[in-house]
């Protein structure tokens, strides 16, 4: 059996961190990237924010309370944006397979790659150094044999760290992990684990399939796999868009009746979002789906060792 290599990359306080580099007054500042009003949240906060408790989706006006000093900065998606096709493009030295998941993270599949490198820890070390000396911004990488393992790595080291759990290690590193560290366990699902004495994976680990799925249905199959290391799911470049949506929020409350033009408002920024994307009415083969054919006299890739991360 051949061991995927994954690298998961997560840039470090994205949009904060895009903020205090183009603004050199803002370095060693805590900001908070969000408009400043009654109900608007906070999109980003860096390190110096986070020492305030400040998180990520909290509340701005709670944030400010927080931190009474923080420079509150309106968020620019179009120059994150910008900045997120950067770090892409530096991904794609060394990868096709690129699955993003947000501005600032995505899952690379490695166990080919187009750099020539001898491992995916050394790919993965590589990008950061790239992401650093060429954008002059931090990003933390995970390398492990699948994306969740991958995902938890990531954060293993965060902020600008990288960790590797190597193949013959994934075992003994899940052992000890709360079950929170589980990708869909959230604070529900980690309460009914711990209702049944499962703290951490291990605990999990040594549940039968059956207990688990009488528990949780068909989400007891997936905790028993990832409880073992397993997760097969692969890195999809180019996934279609399964959705595209609006929102926006108000300072104050407004009536039904009168939200007829703030509808009109999203409706159209969804039908703009809507034109961007390139997508054909298609049966036929998945590689073509993405409108393009793929080309068989790409770049041979070359192969890393199997086995070793
Ligand atoms: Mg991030």
């Amino acid at each position: 059996m051949s061991v995927r290599k994954i690298v998961h990359i997560d840039m470090d306080a994205f949009y904060a961190s895009v903020e205090q580099r183009d603004n050199l007054e803002l370095r060693g500042k805590p900001v908070d990237v969000a408009w400043k009003g009654k109900r608007s949240v906070v999109c980003a906060a860096p390190y110096e924010a986070r020492r305030f408790g400040v998180r990520s989706a909290m509340a701005a006006g709670y944030a400010e309370r927080l931190c009474p000093e923080a420079i509150f900065i309106p968020p620019d998606f179009a120059r994150y944006r910008a900045v997120s096709r950067a770090v892409r493009d530096i991904f794609l030295r060394h990868t096709d397979l690129i699955e993003p998941l947000s501005l600032d993270e995505a899952y690379l599949d490695v166990t080919e790659n187009k750099s020539g490198l001898a491992t995916a820890t050394k790919v993965a070390s590589t990008i950061r150094q790239q992401i650093r000396e060429e954008l002059n911004l931090t990003a933390s990488a995970g390398v492990a044999p699948n994306k969740f393992l991958a995902k938890i790595a990531s954060d293993w080291r965060k902020p600008n760290g990288l960790f590797v759990i190597q193949p013959a290690e994934v075992e003994e590193f899940l052992t000890p992990l709360p079950v929170g560290r589980i990708p869909g366990v959230g604070k529900v699902a980690e309460a009914r684990l711990a209702k049944l004495g499962l703290r951490t994976v291990g605990e999990v680990r040594a549940r039968s399939l059956e207990q688990l799925q009488s528990s949780f249905g068909r989400y007891g199959q997936r905790l028993y796999e990832l409880a073992r290391g397993i997760d097969e799911n692969p890195v999809q470049s180019n996934r279609p868009t399964k959705s595209i949506s609006a929102e926006d929020t108000f300072d104050q409350d407004v009536l039904l009746a009168e939200t007829e033009p703030m509808i009109r408002r999203l409706a159209e920024k969804t039908w703009a979002a809507s034109r961007k994307e390139t997508r054909i009415c298609a049966h036929g083969s998945s590689e073509a789906q993405d409108g393009r054919v793929p080309d068989p006299h790409s770049k041979p890739h070359s192969s890393t060792p199997a086995g070793v991360l």
